[in-house]
C-alpha cells in the first residue's frame, strides 16, 4: 500500500475511534452527575461504581489525548516516527496501536520509568 493509502486508511480509523471514545466519555460523564442526584447516604458499592466511572473516564481522556496527538503527527507529516529517538516505529505495532507515538523500545522505557515514579504520586487518601 501506498504511504498517503495508509495515512487516509490511519486517519480514518483514528477519526472513528475519537468520536467513539467521545460519545463514551459523554455517557460517562452524565451517568457520573445523575449520580450525584441519588440518596445523599450512598453505600459502599455506589461508591464503589463511582470511583470505577472516574477511574475509566481517566482512561478514555488519556486514550483521546493519544488518539489527538496520533492525528496531529499525521497531520505534521511525522507519523510512524518515534516521539522519543526518532526511529520508525515498527509497522506491526503500528498495526495493533494505531496511535502509538513512541517505538517499541522508548514504550518499554518510558513504562519502566513511569513504574518507578509510581510510589511516588501522592495517593487521593
Ligand atoms: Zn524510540
Amino acid at each position: 500500500m501506498a504511504k498517503k493509502q495508509v495515512l487516509d486508511k490511519e486517519t480514518a480509523f483514528l477519526q472513528n475511534e475519537r468520536s467513539q471514545v467521545l460519545s463514551e466519555l459523554e455517557n460517562l460523564r452524565s451517568a457520573m452527575l445523575n449520580e450525584v442526584d441519588t440518596e445523599p447516604d450512598e453505600g459502599d458499592a455506589e461508591i464503589f461504581e463511582r470511583e470505577k466511572t472516574a477511574a475509566l473516564i481517566a482512561v478514555l481522556e488519556r486514550r483521546l489525548q493519544d488518539i489527538e496527538h496520533a492525528l496531529r503527527a499525521i497531520e505534521k507529516g511525522q507519523y510512524g516516527t518515534c516521539e522519543r529517538c526518532g526511529n520508525p516505529i515498527e509497522p506491526g505495532r503500528l498495526e495493533v496501536k494505531p496511535d502509538a507515538i513512541l517505538c517499541m523500545n522508548c514504550q518499554r522505557e518510558v513504562e519502566a520509568i513511569n513504574k518507578r515514579n509510581r510510589g511516588r504520586t501522592p495517593t487521593r487518601w
